[in-house]
C-alpha cells in the first residue's frame, strides 16, 4: 500500500455528493456525452499502454503480453464495441400490445440509468476488472465512483491519474481507499454497487446494501473445478490449455482452473501430460530469468501458498520458489472424498492439484458437493458427457475444452451462481446491469379509451354480461 494516498471519508462522500448532483442535472444522459466518454476510455487505454504495462509490472511482475492482452486489449475493444452497439442498447422498446381493447395505449420500456453507482475491484486484474464495468456504466448513463485495490497501489495511483485526464470529472471520479474507507463507501447510498472480490468480502458488501436496499452485483472468488475425461480428450493438449489458464498471472485468477478431476486409470498419463506442457512453456524452468512468470502479490499470500504445499498430504511435483515466485506445481495421488488442505478453499496461486475419481458421476458428484463455481471446465469429446455436466451441474459459465477462453466472448454474460456470486457482465450485459428497465405507459385521454374501459367503474354492475 506504499505511496498510496487514501481519501478521507469526507472527501469521499463530497465525491459521491458531486456525483448525485451532476447525474441529477442530466449530465450523462445525452448518447453523444457517453460516446464520447467511451471513446476516451479507448484512448486513454491506447495512449498510455505504456503506463500501464510499468504499473503492472510494479505491482505483480506481469510480463507485457500477459498485461496487453486480458488488460489492455479488451479495454480498448470493450469501449469501441459500447459505441457502435449504443444506439442499439438505449433505444426504447415499444412493445407490441394484441389485446384490443388496449391497442391504443402507447406502451414503452425506456432503458433509464440506474444512477450514482460504485464500482469496487480486486488488485489481480486491476485494469479490466475496473474498466469492464466502468464502460457497461458510462454507456448506460451512470455516474461512477471507482475504489480500486489498495493492494495494487501503482495502478491504482495511475487509474486515478488516467481517469481525471481523460473522463469527465463531474461524472467519473477513483478514490483511493482499504478497508475502513470501503467500509465508508458502503455506508453511503448508491443505486447499484458493482463488487470484484473475494466471497468473504462480498459478504460484507450484499450486507451492508441490503441497508439501502441498494442492487448489487457479486463476482467473487472461485473454486473452478476442471473435468478431464481421459478416454474422450487428447490429453497432452488438454494438458497444454490447462496450465496456460493456471500459469496465468501464477495462478491469481478468479477463472484458474483450481483443481482437476480424472479417472484414476488416466492419472499417470495426465500428470505427465502437464509435466510435458510445463517443459514446452518453459524449456529451462519455470523460474528462469526469461520465463514469463508472474510473481505472487504479497508475502503474506506467498507463505499461505507454501503452507498449503507444507500440509497437502498429496504428491508434489515442482514447487520450488525464488523471490516472490512460485512454478507452477502440481499435486496428485489424491482422491475423492478429500479433506485435503488443498481443497478447503480457493488456492489463488500456481499450485493444481490433481484428483482421481472412479467415474465422470464421480466428479460430478463432488462438483455438486462443493461450493458453486464460477466456472467449469470440461475436457472432452464425448456429447453424452457434455450433456451430463450441463443437465446436472450449476456453476457461472460452464466452457467445454480451453479454459479462459470466454472473456473474448462478450456475447456471453460472465458473472456467477451461489458462492461465486449473482449478476453478470461484459458487452450487453454490461449495459444492462447498469440500466433500469422502466415501463411506461401513455394512455390516449380521449372518451373512447373509458368507453372501452367502462366496467372498471363503479357502480359496479354484477348483473352485466362480463359476469
Ligand atoms: P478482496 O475481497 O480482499 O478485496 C476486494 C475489494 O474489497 C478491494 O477493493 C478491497 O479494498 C475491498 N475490501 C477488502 N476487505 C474489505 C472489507 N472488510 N470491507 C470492505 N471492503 C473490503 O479481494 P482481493 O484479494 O482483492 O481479490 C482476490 C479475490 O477476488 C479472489 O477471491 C478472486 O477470485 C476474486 N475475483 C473475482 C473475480 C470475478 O470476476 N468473479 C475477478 C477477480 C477476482
Amino acid at each position: 500500500m506504499s505511496n498510496l494516498e487514501l481519501h478521507t471519508n469526507d472527501k469521499i462522500s463530497q465525491a459521491h455528493k458531486d456525483l448525485r448532483q451532476t447525474f441529477l442535472k442530466g449530465t450523462t444522459l445525452p448518447l453523444e456525452f457517453r460516446r464520447h466518454q467511451l471513446l476516451q476510455v479507448a484512448r486513454l487505454a491506447q495512449e498510455k499502454q505504456e503506463a500501464i504495462l510499468s504499473a503492472l509490472e510494479a505491482d505483480l511482475g506481469r510480463h507485457p503480453v500477459e498485461a496487453y492482452l486480458p488488460e489492455i486489449g479488451p479495454i480498448v475493444a470493450s469501449a469501441l464495441g459500447a459505441v457502435q452497439c449504443l444506439d442499439d442498447w438505449a433505444r426504447p422498446e415499444n412493445p407490441h400490445i394484441s389485446e384490443q381493447w388496449r391497442s391504443n395505449w402507447n406502451t414503452t420500456i425506456h432503458k433509464a440509468p440506474k444512477g450514482v453507482v460504485v464500482i469496487i475491484s480486486p488488485w489481480n486484474y486491476p485494469w479490466i476488472i475496473t474498466f469492464g464495468p466502468l464502460i457497461g456504466a458510462i454507456a448506460a448513463g451512470c455516474t461512477v465512483l471507482i475504489k480500486p485495490s489498495e493492494h495494487s497501489p501503482a495502478c491504482a495511483k495511475l487509474m486515478q491519474d488516467l481517469v481525471s485526464e481523460y473522463l469527465d470529472p463531474r461524472a467519473f471520479r477513483v478514490v483511493q481507499g482499504a478497508v475502513d474507507e470501503t467500509a465508508h463507501i458502503l455506508s453511503l447510498k448508491w443505486d447499484h454497487i458493482f463488487f470484484t472480490g473475494s466471497t468473504r468480502v462480498g459478504r460484507i458488501v450484499a450486507e451492508a446494501a441490503g441497508k439501502n436496499l441498494t442492487p448489487v452485483t457479486l463476482e467473487l472468488g472461485g473454486q473452478c473445478p476442471v473435468f478431464v475425461d481421459g478416454k474422450n480428450t487428447n490429453l497432452s493438449l488438454a494438458a497444454k490449455r490447462i496450465l496456460w489458464g493456471k500459469q496465468q498471472n501464477a495462478g491469481q485468477v478468479c477463472v484458474a482452473p483450481n483443481h482437476v478431476f480424472v479417472e484414476k486409470e488416466f492419472e499417470g498419463k495426465l500428470v505427465s501430460a502437464f509435466g510435458e506442457a510445463a517443459k514446452s512453456f518453459w524449456p529451462d524452468g519455470a523460474l528462469d530469468a526469461k520465463s514469463n512468470l508472474a510473481r505472487i502479490v504479497n508475502k503474506g499470500h506467498f507463505k499461505h501458498l507454501q503452507s498449503l504445499l507444507a500440509r497437502t498430504k498429496g504428491l508434489i511435483k515442482g514447487g520450488k520458489t525464488e523471490g516472490l515466485r512460485m512454478e507452477p506445481t502440481f499435486v496428485h495421488n489424491l482422491n475423492v472424498p478429500t479433506d485435503d488442505v488443498l481443497m478447503t478453499s480457493e488456492i489463488f496461486g500456481p499450485i493444481l492439484p490433481i484428483i482421481s475419481v472412479n467415474s465422470v458421476d464421480e466428479a460430478i458428484e463432488n462438483i455438486r458437493s462443493g461450493p458453486t463455481p464460477l466456472v467449469l471446465y470440461v475436457f472432452t469429446e464425448d456429447q453424452e458427457v457434455k450433456n451430463k455436466f450441463i443437465q446436472q451441474t450449476q456453476s457461472g459459465q460452464l466452457i467445454f475444452q480451453e479454459t479462459f477462453g470466454q472473456l473474448a466472448v462478450p456475447e456471453i454474460p460472465f458473472g456467477g451462481q451461489g458462492d461465486s456470486g449473482y449478476g453478470a457482465y461484459l458487452g450487453k450485459y454490461s449495459f444492462d446491469t447498469f440500466t433500469h428497465l422502466r415501463g411506461s405507459i401513455d394512455v390516449p385521454l380521449i372518451p373512447e379509451v373509458d368507453a372501452a374501459m367502462a366496467l372498471k367503474y363503479p357502480p359496479y354492475n354484477p348483473g352485466s354480461e362480463a359476469f
